[in-house]
């Protein structure tokens, strides 16, 4: 049985019961350990130590889920017996089983991944049950069309039907949400899926099991497989009973999906990581813009694709600017995700997520930057865990490591800037697109800006929201597709089109 440090709230019983048991995988509406009996661990990123054993998955097990999905799907089970209002009501359930179960799953997720219980809660665990609402709503409105062709006689309409089987693979950072993102539209397309969560955050995937069968899930429709990128992660990509893959994660593990995919060409569709700008101009209500920057780049501990991790600020009001940015920092508590005395911010993932940050905050000090709040990991009581200090650097280049590739931690880089000319070609000049953000209360100036922006998502006076039904994705080396929003449901259906003679 799991022993936390005493400061932790207490667990939910179900909770307890669930971490006293080997976690298996589920596919074709079943429990299974791993077909080799491997298990590996997942541990408290607070404290280093073990939280769970998981059923690790590999090539045998990936073939056992993908056939069950595969199963399901050639019966047609979610997508053709049951009807389109029966595939709403479902998923609909889905949410509400969420929202009922929401401290169950906020604490899988603030154990696993170490966020402030409170934020798995009432921001993950709320998200993604207003997710699965949005696209209840879908099944009813996939729509074909009729076409005006040109050839005499003819009638010709389309049709919007599954993928099929959609493996999808997800990261740590917000791993519930994360997830919801995907499964919502593949399924409201009528789609089988195959989850692998991310190997560092299982917990709250291998929970839903029980929610999909009590929202009457059909067997097979839903399938989660726990285990290694890439064991269990590269095997589901190159697998050819698999009809898509929607990956959220790293470019560069991007790219080798992209390469080990193309055994069957099957869909690819990828979220990927971000060098996002922020750009403060001087007009700016400096105030709100300061608070912003500083939860633009410290919320989720900077592990967010969307961080608003390249700091612009117009030369006039730099100084103005980063201080403000200091004071809030200051006001910023870290600590586990589950202790009673709430934090805002938890632990980064992993001991090697950590060395990685703390790389590159020695990058910074080496590129000859000064650290204006942080720049160290936090010891003490917490050196257990892998703690760092929010870190804002300034008088650091646009061309420094540190600027230029994602950290997906708590670190900034504040730079000036003199005009709008300037900084867009400064803001533009990276590999990622992914999302962009701007300050002014000049809105003609807040509209010329937002257009010359490359990304795919921009913010204006605010950061990092989104919404089911607003489109989200990268531009460049973001990565491809669109999720959420109509472009979900296009992103998770094949289009057919119908020909038939009706002259007789
Ligand atoms: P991060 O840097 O955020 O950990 P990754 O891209 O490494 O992102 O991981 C995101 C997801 O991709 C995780 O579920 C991970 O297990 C999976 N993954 C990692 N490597 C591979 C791979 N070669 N093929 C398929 N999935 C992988």
């Amino acid at each position: 049985m799991v022993t936390l440090p005493k400061n932790y709230i207490d667990l939910h019983p179900e909770v307890e019961a669930f971490l006293s048991q080997t976690l298996p995988m589920y596919y074709g509406g079943k429990r299974a350990p791993a077909q080799s009996g491997k298990t590996f661990e997942t541990v408290d990123p607070s404290t280093g130590k073990l939280l769970a054993n998981i059923a690790e998955a590999d090539q045998a097990d990936v073939d056992l889920a993908v056939q069950a999905a595969r199963s399901a799907y050639e019966t047609g089970d979610w997508h053709l017996k049951m009807t389109p209002s029966e595939r709403s009501s479902c998923i609909w359930k889905l949410a509400e089983l969420l929202e009922s179960h929401k401290d169950i799953l906020g604490q899988l997720d603030a154990l696993d991944n170490g966020k402030p219980f409170a934020s798995a809660r009432d921001v993950d665990v709320f998200w993604s049950a207003e997710h699965f609402r949005y696209f209840a709503g879908w099944p009813t409105k996939i729509e074909g069309s009729t076409i005006p062709v040109s050839t005499p006689g003819m009638f010709n309409y389309t049709l919007r039907e599954p993928v099929g089987v959609c493996g999808l693979i997800v990261p740590w950072n917000y791993p519930l949400l994360m997830a919801s993102w995907k499964m919502a539209p593949a399924l409201a397309a009528g789609n089988y899926i195959v989850l692998k969560p991310a190997e560092q955050t299982s917990l709250s995937a291998l929970y839903l099991p029980k929610l999909f069968e009590e929202a009457g899930f059909p067997p097979g429709v839903f399938n989660v497989l726990p285990g290694l990128g890439h064991k269990a992660g590269a095997a589901l990509v190159a697998h050819h009973g698999v009809n898509k893959i929607g990956f959220t994660g790293s470019t560069e593990v991007a790219k080798e999906i992209l390469k080990s995919s193309t055994g069957n060409l099957k869909r690819v569709s990828l979220e990927l990581g971000g060098k996002s700008p922020n750009i403060i101009f001087a007009d700016a209500d400096l105030e709100k813009a300061s608070v912003g920057a500083t939860w633009a780049i410290f919320g989720n501990n900077g592990q967010s694709c969307t961080a608003g991790s390249r700091l612009y600020i117009e030369q006039k009001v730099f100084d103005e600017v980063v201080s403000g940015m200091a004071d809030e920092t200051k006001k910023i508590k870290v600590g586990p995700g589950m202790q009673l005395e709430p934090s805002h911010l938890g632990p980064v993932i992993s001991t090697e997520q950590m060395n990685r940050v703390m790389g590159y905050i020695k990058e910074g000090y080496d590129s000859g930057g000064e650290a204006v709040s942080g720049g160290q990991r936090i010891e003490g009581d917490l050196s257990e865990g892998y703690f760092i200090q929010p870190t804002i650097f300034k008088n650091i280049d646009d061309e420094a490591k540190i600027n230029q590739e994602e950290i997906f931690g708590p670190v900034v880089c504040a730079m000036p800037f003199k005009d709008s000319n300037e900084i867009l070609q400064r803001a533009n000049d990276t590999q990622f697109g992914l999302a962009a953000g701007l300050w002014t209360k000049d809105v003609n100036k807040a509209h010329q800006i937002a257009a010359k922006l490359q990304a795919g998502t921009i913010w204006v006076n605010t950061w990092g929201n989104t919404d089911a039904a607003s489109p989200f994705g990268g531009y460049k080396q973001s990565g491809h597709g669109r999720e959420m929003g109509k472009e979900a449901i296009e992103l998770y259906t094949e289009l057919k089109s119908v020909w038939m003679r009706i002259d007789g």
